[in-house]
């Protein structure tokens, strides 16, 4: 029986904190249960997932979907599309299997690239490399999450582009069924000679193709991240904080500040490092422009918002002296003084 590899192509930069990344984790699993009902995937289909933040990563090779387990999903830092397309085309060198006089080969692979942000990396040698030598025997479903996706730069890998909107869970739920319908229609038309990709009825109020209309309409950021570290565990955990709508702001000294509110912690695992992107910190954020400050996720310390002189954030349970996890050196935390700092901000 040929095969019909299927690969996911995960986002797991930091701003899928949360909510969307237990949705993705939950995403997955639904697939492959979804997929399993189904004798014609049983036959063909079978999986591979590979992420990518800062640096990408094969979490599970192509697998038959009857011994396919979905693997837990990481976080790390940075959106390195470049890296993960680029990741992705040496799995496909490694695992795809060709036609040769002798054997018919695998079926023509598809690919579900899911992202919700802007590369932090160079896509050009990615974008080269895939046009010459990936784009005519592959198919590469692009799903842009939420209004903060670089839909421009998804455009230049395939033309086949979706928006996902989904506000509630059950919206995933939905997209998660037109993924699993979409591969089921794939499994059962690989035979036929018409090429191209088959797609399940796209459901509008969650799911819109990208049109030229939609061009050039990325948003601005409106997200802040920050990566700590705990002083007891050494654990990583991300501050997420969204910015606060134009219309709830007050005018300060006539001047347009931009706010952003907590909106949750969360607690890391020490895979978060090997996933990052090892380049500096560029992006910074005032704290004056940060509304809440969380308690350690790791350990319950009070404060996780207490910055060492080498630039990085830690955890602390009161003034007095500290120990950094991020450089080992001891420094010491007064009383709050009201002036605000720069922290580093990390990539999306
Ligand atoms: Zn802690
Ligand atoms: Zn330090």
């Amino acid at each position: 029986m040929r095969r019909l590899p299927i690969f996911m192509l995960l986002d797991v930069s930091e701003s899928m904190a949360g909510d969307n990344l237990r949705q993705l984790q939950h995403g997955l699993e639904r697939l492959v249960a979804g997929l399993r009902t189904d004798p014609h995937a049983l036959e063909t289909v079978h999986l591979s997932t590979i992420v990518f933040a800062g640096q990408a990563r094969t979490l599970a090779p192509l697998t038959e979907l009857a011994h396919f387990y979905p693997p837990r999903l990481p976080l790390g830092s940075g959106t390195s599309l470049g890296r993960g397309m680029q990741h992705l085309m040496d799995e496909l060198d490694r695992s795809i299997q060709p036609n040769t006089p002798e054997r018919k080969g695998d079926w023509r692979p598809v690919i579900y690239l899911m992202t919700d942000g802007k590369p932090t990396d160079d896509i050009e040698p990615a974008l080269k490399r895939w046009r010459e030598r990936y784009a005519a025997r592959a198919t590469l479903v692009a799903i842009a999450v939420g209004k903060f996706a670089a839909i421009d730069v998804l455009q230049r890998f395939t033309e086949t582009v979706l928006r996902l909107d989904a506000q509630a869970e059950q919206d995933f739920r939905r997209f998660v069924d037109w993924v699993t319908m979409s591969v089921v229609a794939q499994s059962r038309s690989v035979a036929e000679p018409r090429a191209g990709v088959n797609l399940a009825k796209i459901d509008e109020s969650i799911l819109k193709k990208i049109g030229d209309i939609e061009n050039g309409l990325n948003v601005d950021e409106d997200l802040v991240v920050l990566t700590g570290r705990c002083q007891n565990n050494r654990l990583p955990y991300l501050m997420r904080y969204e910015r606060v709508p134009a219309a709830a702001r007050t005018r300060q000294f006539g001047m347009e500040l931009d706010l952003y509110q907590l909106a949750g912690v969360f607690a890391l695992e020490a895979d978060y490092d090997a996933l990052s992107d090892d380049r500096a910190l560029v992006r910074t954020v005032s704290t004056d422009a940060l509304i809440g400050s969380p308690g350690c996720p790791h350990c319950g310390n009070p404060t996780a918002f207490a910055m060492c002189s080498c630039g990085a954030l830690m955890c602390i349970r009161g003034s007095g002296p500290a120990l950094c996890p991020s450089c080992d050196r001891e420094c010491d935390f007064g009383e709050c003084g009201g002036d605000g700092f720069d922290v580093a901000r990390s990539r999306g």
